[in-house]
């Protein structure tokens, strides 16, 4: 069966992932900005990882026949160094340029800090002015349905964003229903440990079954599983769910979602 993997941190990743993922029916992949486990110290450090990201990984992706598209941002993590943060905002606008850019993140909070509420201000006027989608990361465990709640009053508060450009990923039970319940897409991150696995993921969508929800595995260099999706596909179809309702969330969603980008085009359209 086809998926699409809407989240997944490739320059982390061996070429072997790609290929399992290929094999497993990934169609395409897309790549947010994110933290590299470790603090960049300068802007052309951004400048070089958004080179990577618009430049080199689709070569490498291309190699197993799989697109690749990208989101721009400095996370919340290191946007604590706003002097930073603003030098790196300003680099966005001519990497936005790129044909396989599909928008803006993956931006939020971390640990909900009034600078990276200033920063994450910024990164939504940006997608506003250039007409960008945008990749929302939520912060973890305890602070998560705070964190959530703050960044969704920025993303009303900025005034022009449409919540159905909007995505606000890795929801968890007790976040996904306000998400959805405002408009936005909702995605679920599969991860072997935190976030949310398999089997919870599942129990998720049986009750919040909805039209805006995308499944992805975040896969990075910590601890995770790019093949958490086809995984999670399997545990529907343990269930009974058809494979026509399990196409339709881990393809036809995020087809959805990304497909208000220019840049995104449907695998499929693409064969
Ligand atoms: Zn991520």
């Amino acid at each position: 069966m086809r998926y699409i993997e809407p989240h997944g941190h490739m320059v982390s990743r061996t070429t072997d992932d790609y290929q399992a993922m290929a094999l497993a029916g990934c169609a395409a992949i897309c790549e947010p900005a994110f933290w590299a486990g470790f603090d960049r110290k300068t802007a052309d450090g951004f400048y070089d990882y958004f080179c990577q990201l618009t430049q080199h990984e689709p070569k490498r992706a291309a190699k197993y026949g799989l697109p690749h598209y990208c989101w721009l941002c400095i996370n919340p993590k290191e946007s604590e160094d706003m002097k930073l943060a603003d030098d790196v905002l300003a680099l966005i606008p001519e990497f936005l340029k790129a044909k396989t850019v599909l928008g803006i993140g993956e931006i939020g909070l971390n640990k909900n800090t009034r600078n990276e509420m200033l920063i994450l201000e910024k990164h939504v006027e940006l997608a506003v002015k250039y007409d960008q989608l945008i990749l929302v990361h939520t912060p973890h465990l305890e602070d998560k349905r705070k964190g959530t709640r703050l960044i969704m009053d920025v993303l009303k508060a900025a005034g022009k964003v449409k919540p159905e450009r909007v995505i606000i990923d890795h929801v968890e039970e007790h976040t996904i229903g306000e998400v959805l319940d405002q408009g936005f897409w909702a995605g679920i991150t599969l991860y072997p440990e935190s976030k949310a696995t398999p089997v919870r993921a599942v129990d998720m969508l049986e009750n919040f079954a909805s039209q805006r929800v995308w499944l992805n595995s975040a896969c990075d260099w910590g601890h995770s599983d790019p093949l958490a999706v086809p995984k999670a596909m399997q545990e529907m179809r343990r269930r009974g769910h058809s494979a026509a309702a399990i196409d339709s969330l881990v393809y036809g969603n995020p087809v959805g979602f990304l497909s208000q980008s220019p840049n995104f085009k449907d695998p499929q359209a693409l064969r």
